[in-house]
């Protein structure tokens, strides 16, 4: 089953236990546009079985938000358009040269090339595997990109990101429903989860300059705008506390600036924030 949150636009929710992001379905007039390609070609193969339901427009165009295995690996399954900006094209040359037998995995668990959790996915959810290859995008763009479905306008932007170098984002005017991918989660570097400090305020502008009043996380339901505001005060907070490498020092700063000690939240964010003091200061 796809959610409804409008009569044009649908998402598939994410899977924590399989790995599965989120999945959305944007549909025009005459053409439907899907974001995320899925993380393996059982989890496209479901969610095309779910669009035939829907009685939708033909998907004529896809966009991959960032180059994430779980996020692409399911492309082949689509016959659509593939669209990515110019950096997540580059990053997936590297994935487009694999081949994915067990003794190629074996050689990229050894050197880190992919995760235990991808390969575990692949074996499982990848059939006839041996003769996989991934496929090439079909439409790069630099910065932005405008496409109409027939009365459905969506435009692609790159932004700045605090999840990966590479992110769009796609935000529907009309419905005002902005796809975020993974745009605002942090990202693990050598086995620290750090939030880089520098990014935050470029990203949250470039997303807050969009009229969104609905966000759909590559990793989360659905969020409204109330909870997107909590979440980039808490962020917010969090940064300003955080001057150096000392958790210490940050939770003191926050609380003298807020009258009160972090929440939960805050308080993984700092520690996600010092440690991006930390990796900078190597
Ligand atoms: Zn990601």
């Amino acid at each position: 089953m796809l959610n409804k949150f409008s009569e044009t636009i649908f998402y598939m929710p994410n899977q924590d236990e399989n790995d599965r992001p989120t999945l959305g379905l944007v549909c025009g007039d005459q053409y439907s546009l899907i974001i995320d390609c899925g993380n393996s070609t059982q989890h496209a193969k479901e969610f095309i079985l779910e669009i035939e339901k829907l009685n939708v427009p033909p998907v004529k165009y896809a966009v991959i938000t960032h180059a994430h295995w779980d996020h692409f690996l399911g492309m082949n399954e689509f016959d659509a358009t593939i669209i990515v900006n110019s950096q997540t094209n580059e990053l997936l040359k590297t994935w487009q040269s694999y081949t994915f037998d067990d003794s190629s995995l074996q050689t990229y668990a050894r050197t880190k090339l992919m995760s235990a959790k991808c390969i575990e996915i692949i074996q499982e959810e990848i059939p006839n595997r041996d003769s996989f290859k991934l496929n090439s995008p079909q439409i790069i763009f630099e910065k932005t990109l405008t496409l109409d479905l027939g009365n459905k306008i969506c435009v692609l932007e790159k932004i700045n990101s605090t999840h990966s170098d590479d992110a769009t984002i796609i935000y529907i005017p009309d419905e005002k429903v902005l796809f975020l991918g993974d745009c605002v989660y942090g990202t693990t570097t050598n086995s620290l989860f750090q939030y880089k400090q520098p990014l935050l305020l470029p990203m949250i502008e470039d997303i807050q300059k969009y009229n969104a009043e609905a966000f759909l996380l590559g990793h989360e339901s659905i969020c409204d705008l109330e909870e997107m505001t909590t979440f980039w005060r808490e962020l917010k907070a969090a940064s300003e506390a955080v001057e150096s490498s000392s958790i210490e020092d940050a939770i003191e700063s926050f609380k003298l600036e807020n009258n009160r000690t972090p929440n939960d939240d805050e308080l993984f964010f700092i520690k996600a924030f010092v440690n991006n003091q930390i990796i900078r200061s190597q």
